[in-house]
Formats: structure tokens, C-alpha cells, sequence
């Protein structure tokens, strides 16, 4: 065993089980169910007992050591703001705050039953309407309010990835025609006769896909097409508001919400295609949220929505650069978007099972207990490309956090000997692509998208 194993293994050890045991010991409120379901989103935090479970999946603490870093650390900040113990300041705060994946991994494991995610969502808010908010936020925020992305870039080529994908200028001139054919006579508001006349699938693209990821969004175009799915996008999408929603900046994504629920609803399609995650995720637990439950149209991932229509029409699929004798080697990724926020685990497994010339191996961690990529809460927006503009050690310690988890992501893809890391989240696309491409990685990193789009599907 080398050296580093070793020390691996130490840490392992080190951080499991409870590190402050005698020195915190539950209280009996501690233990009492909340009296409503409002009091567990916004105060679950007043349940924790500090037993320290959650350190040991917490990848940010075990790469940084810092106690204010884990789920039980930052509640007992937010116990202590709350009692007053620590004023309350901006700059000391904002650290604590943000260096959150909200991967969810932690909520797995609570014994207690805390969301943490609702809690530490509901903390940033709290936090940024204090003013405390990363130099870097304001600048998204900025952009997504005054371009409908975060990137900076004009929302009038939102569709240009379109020029170079047949399928999807496709999809856009249906949409532009479906549009202009919507009768005026029809009344305002008149959903069920628009669906008479309008295609059914329509495909949310997001920002990421849209502007800095086209071989993504061509090849999920390309895909449908393949599955033979008259589908539409929509011209006038703008951000989905996930960014927003994990920063704190509620009301400034729902603006968003509502500009895209009634867009969606005006077309009168019946489902929705997303192949980013994380839009995904933001429709199917805030977009639903804020329609009070029911959207009035269904919202599928990708590999969802492919395995239903092959399962629909009794397709094959094949990998058509490998064979059955001689399979790619693959392992996939859980994105925490699609896995611990909405539940979807099986599918994709199903659908990548499903295909002639691909082998599936299965990482340690895996489903729920699924490694976060390092690029979820923000975190990979706010501090990702920034390290050297931004002078504080705190802050260029969050994006070595970020680097050492995808890291330890990736290494542990290689222990499955897998040739491939197929994720389904064009973050998590990106971040490991990014540091398999610096380590000159043999392993390829791919989106499920790409791996389809290199399938055919046959009856
Ligand atoms: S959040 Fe849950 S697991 Fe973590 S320290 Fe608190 S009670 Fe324990
Ligand atoms: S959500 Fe993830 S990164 Fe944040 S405290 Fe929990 S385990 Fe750590």
C-alpha cells in the first residue's frame, strides 16, 4: 500500500462518526418532530445535534478541515447568529455561506432528518438580503437580469448554436411557425385549443447549453431527431433561475419563473425536454412550487425521455464505434441535480443497459451517496475562473476545494477501469472534463447525450 493510500484512509477514519461527542449532546427540542412543514424548511437547523454524520461525506470539509464548512458547523452559525452570540458580518459570513455545494449528500445522512438544503438555501437568502453577497454575484445577477443569462451575452443569440444543428433549426422554425400560427381569434389564455394545433415536445435548452456547450445541445437535438420526435424550443426562453435560487436571490428568479411558466404554457406543448440538470431540477421543485403542484405539462430529462419513447417504440440501440464483443467501458456519474434533488437514478442506468457495445461499471459511490462533481451551489459561478482577480486566501481556498473534489470524482472513475465517465448534467460535463483534460486523463469524459447521439436505434 503506498503512502498515500495510507493517508487517504486516515482521513477516512479520522472523519467518521461523531468528533464533538460529549461535548454537544442532543437536547430534547432537539429530537421533537416540527410542529409544520414550514418550521422544518426554514428552522430545521435548530434540530441538529452536531453529531458530525455529515462531516464524513461533506467533500468541501474533508478538503478544507474547516468546521464551518460542514452541515453541522454552519448550523451552529446559524444557531449563533440567531441567539446573537456572533454579530453578524459580512465579510467574515460570506465564506461560510457560499462554500456549499448543496449537493444534498449531507441531507442523506442526517439522522435527525434535517433539509439541509432548504435550511442553507433559506440562510443564503437571509444572508444576501443583508447585503453579504461574493463580488462575483453581483455581476451574475447583473447579467442574468439585464440578459437572461449569466453569461454576459446577448440574449438575441441564444439561439445561435441552432446554425449548426439541422434538428434543432428545425425545432426553431416550428416553434417560429407554430407562433405565428397561434389564431388570434383563439381567446387569450385559450391553452386547450392551442394544443390542438402545436407540437407536443418542446425542449428547454438552458443558458449553459445554449451558449458555452453546443456540442451538447446539437447532439440532444440530433438524438430526438433520431427518436423521431417532432419537437420545438423556445425562442423566447430565457434563464431558468437556478443560479439565482442557489445564491439567495429568490425574487429575482421568479421573475424568471414566471416569464418561462407562462411561455411554456402559452405553447400549449404537454411535455418538456431538458438535457441540463440543473434546469431540470429548478423546474421540477420551484416551477412546480410556484404553480401550486401542477404545471399542466410534464417535465423529462433526457434519459428519461429517451428510454420512454425506445420502451414506446420497441427500439434497439447500438453504440455504433464499438461492439458487443468489444465494449466501451463506461461509469456513470450521478449529478446531484438529477439524482438527490429529483430522484432520478434508475433511468439512466436503464437506458445506458439498454444499449449494444457499452459496458456499465458502477463507481463506490453511487445514487444517493453520489461524490458531488465540485460544481454545484454556485460555487463553480462564483469562484471557478476567478481565483487570481479575487485577493482572499478564504475565497482562492474555495476554488482549490473545487479542484481537489472533482479530483477525487474522476480519480475515482479511473479505480473502475472504466474508459469512459458518461455524466447527464452539462456541469458536471465540464467540470470533470476540465480536469481530466489538465491531468491528460486517459479516461474521456462525455455527456449521455453525445453517447446517444453516436447510437442508432432500430426496431
Ligand atoms: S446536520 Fe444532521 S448529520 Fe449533520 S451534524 Fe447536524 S444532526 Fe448531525
Ligand atoms: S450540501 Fe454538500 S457541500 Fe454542502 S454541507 Fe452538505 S455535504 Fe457539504
Amino acid at each position: 500500500m503506498s503512502e498515500g493510500k495510507d493517508k487517504k484512509d486516515i482521513r477516512n477514519v479520522v472523519t467518521t462518526g461523531p468528533p464533538v461527542a460529549g461535548l454537544v449532546s442532543p437536547s430534547r427540542e432537539n429530537l421533537i418532530e416540527p410542529k409544520t412543514k414550514e418550521k422544518e424548511e426554514k428552522f430545521g437547523y435548530d434540530r441538529c445535534t452536531h453529531c458530525g454524520y455529515c462531516r464524513h461525506v461533506c467533500k468541501v470539509y474533508n478538503t478544507s478541515w474547516s468546521e464551518t464548512d460542514y452541515a453541522g458547523g454552519r448550523n451552529r452559525i446559524i444557531k449563533a447568529l440567531d441567539r446573537k452570540d456572533i454579530k453578524f458580518d459580512n465579510e467574515e459570513i460570506i465564506p461560510s455561506v457560499f462554500r456549499c455545494m448543496l449537493c444534498g449528500n449531507c441531507k442523506v445522512v442526517c439522522p435527525v432528518g434535517i433539509d439541509t438544503l432548504e435550511v442553507f438555501q433559506n440562510f443564503r437568502k437571509t444572508v444576501v438580503k443583508k447585503g453579504a453577497m461574493p463580488k462575483k454575484l453581483i455581476g451574475l445577477r447583473k447579467s442574468i437580469l439585464d440578459n437572461n443569462n449569466p453569461f454576459l451575452e446577448q440574449h438575441t443569440d441564444r439561439f445561435n448554436w441552432c446554425e449548426g444543428s439541422e434538428e434543432g433549426k428545425l425545432a426553431y422554425e416550428r416553434a417560429k411557425e407554430e407562433l405565428a400560427k397561434i389564431d388570434n381569434t383563439l381567446a387569450a389564455g385559450d391553452i386547450e385549443a392551442r394544443k390542438q394545433k402545436i407540437h407536443k415536445v418542446g425542449y428547454f435548452v438552458g443558458c449553459t447549453s445554449s451558449y458555452r456547450n453546443k456540442e451538447l445541445v446539437n447532439a440532444t437535438s440530433s438524438v430526438l431527431g433520431k427518436l423521431g420526435i417532432e419537437f420545438v424550443v423556445f425562442p423566447e426562453e430565457r434563464c431558468c433561475g437556478s443560479v439565482l435560487f442557489r445564491t439567495g436571490l429568490e425574487d429575482d428568479a421568479l421573475e424568471l419563473v414566471k416569464h418561462n411558466y407562462n411561455m411554456i404554457r402559452e405553447s400549449g406543448v404537454s411535455e418538456v425536454v431538458f438535457s441540463c440538470s440543473g434546469c431540470f431540477s429548478t423546474f421540477t421543485l420551484e416551477y412546480t412550487k410556484f404553480a401550486g403542484g401542477n404545471l399542466g405539462f410534464d417535465l423529462l430529462h433526457l434519459t428519461q425521455y429517451a428510454l420512454k419513447i425506445v420502451k414506446e417504440k420497441n427500439l434497439k440501440i447500438r453504440y455504433t464505434k464499438r461492439t458487443k464483443e468489444d465494449p466501451l467501458l463506461i461509469t456513470y456519474h450521478d449529478p446531484c441535480h438529477l439524482g438527490r434533488y429529483c430522484g432520478v437514478y434508475e433511468e439512466p442506468r436503464e437506458l445506458l443497459r439498454m444499449i449494444e457495445g457499452i459496458k456499465l461499471f458502477e463507481m463506490k459511490h453511487n445514487r444517493d451517496m453520489s461524490w458531488c462533481c465540485g460544481a454545484g451551489g454556485g460555487v463553480k459561478a462564483l469562484y471557478g475562473d476567478i481565483a487570481g482577480e479575487i485577493g482572499r486566501d478564504r475565497i482562492n481556498e474555495t476554488r482549490t476545494c473545487m479542484v481537489r473534489i472533482r479530483e477525487d470524482r474522476l480519480k475515482e472513475a479511473l479505480e473502475t477501469n472504466a474508459e469512459a465517465l458518461v455524466s447527464s448534467c452539462v456541469f458536471c460535463k465540464n467540470n470533470l472534463f476540465q480536469v481530466a483534460n489538465e491531468d491528460n486523463s486517459l479516461i474521456k469524459v462525455i455527456d449521455i447525450s453525445q453517447l446517444l447521439d453516436d447510437c442508432e436505434f432500430y426496431q
